[in-house]
């Protein structure tokens, strides 16, 4: 069974990307012979400079809620708007390593997020958020993680093993072209119930969306289709 496609890494005006939702999509339906199904927008969240002296979470919320609410509902709106053409997903990419002791915070300002992408996490971060996955209200993922050098002293086996127990996905990144450099980790994959999303990272150029059909590519060759995986929908508690 063909596995529908999406691309759930791609940045808006909202943080650093320079295209709107609109133009993103436009560049997807363009790739023509790729069926892409769906995109996800992953804005930076929980990011500006200040966020590093918020010293307790009441702080924290104060800061960031009405400007989360705010981008999720920009998503939200682009969703309706491209029904039935595109399906568009809320995401958002989270530095773990500057928000790590605001995550009982982000886990409350949520609503409405169907995935995250954590980026710049180490091995100590991802036993941690593995062994807390349950309490998150949404998909959890790993953006661009270049396996061997970000858990330099842990085998790939047991990186993978625990993304597979804690359902933390794994984002098969345009950064990493050609991705045969990385076959050792990929070869480790089949016999594993690890869940892959593709991610262009698409910022200042629309032709990042193109490499979307090489990451597609590769995952098929090898074998690893049926391990894509689309993050859930999350309703609104408010609607
Ligand atoms: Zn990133
Ligand atoms: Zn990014």
């Amino acid at each position: 069974m063909r596995q529908p496609i999406y691309n759930l890494h791609n940045h808006t005006p909202f943080s650093d990307g320079a295209y709107e939702i609109d133009e993103i999509c436009e560049a997807h339906l363009a790739l023509g012979d790729l069926p892409v199904a769906g995109i996800g927008i992953s804005d930076h969240l929980f990011c500006t400079p200040s966020s590093r002296e918020v010293t307790n979470p009441r702080q924290f919320e104060k800061l960031f809620s009405s400007e989360t609410r705010g981008y999720v509902e920009t998503v939200l709106e682009a969703r309706r708007r491209w029904e039935g053409k595109l399906e568009i997903l809320v995401g958002c990419e989270v530095n773990w390593s500057l928000n790590k002791a605001h995550l009982d915070s982000i886990r409350g300002l949520l609503d409405g997020v169907d995935y995250i992408l954590f980026e710049c996490i180490d091995w100590a971060g991802l036993t941690q958020l593995a062994n807390q996955s349950k309490r998150w209200p949404c998909a959890l993922g790993l953006a661009h993680a270049d396996v061997s050098r970000e858990f330099p002293n842990t085998s790939m086996d047991q990186v993978v093993r625990t993304m597979a127990n804690a359902r933390i996905f794994y984002e098969v990144n345009s950064k990493f072209l050609p991705l045969e450099q990385q076959n050792n980790w990929y070869r480790l994959l089949p016999k594993h119930k690890i869940r892959l999303a593709l991610g262009t990272d698409t910022h200042d150029s629309l032709r990042a969306v193109d490499t979307l059909r090489d990451l597609h590519a590769y995952v098929c060759a090898r074998g690893l289709e049926q391990k894509l995986f689309v993050p859930p929908i999350n309703a609104m508690a408010s609607s």
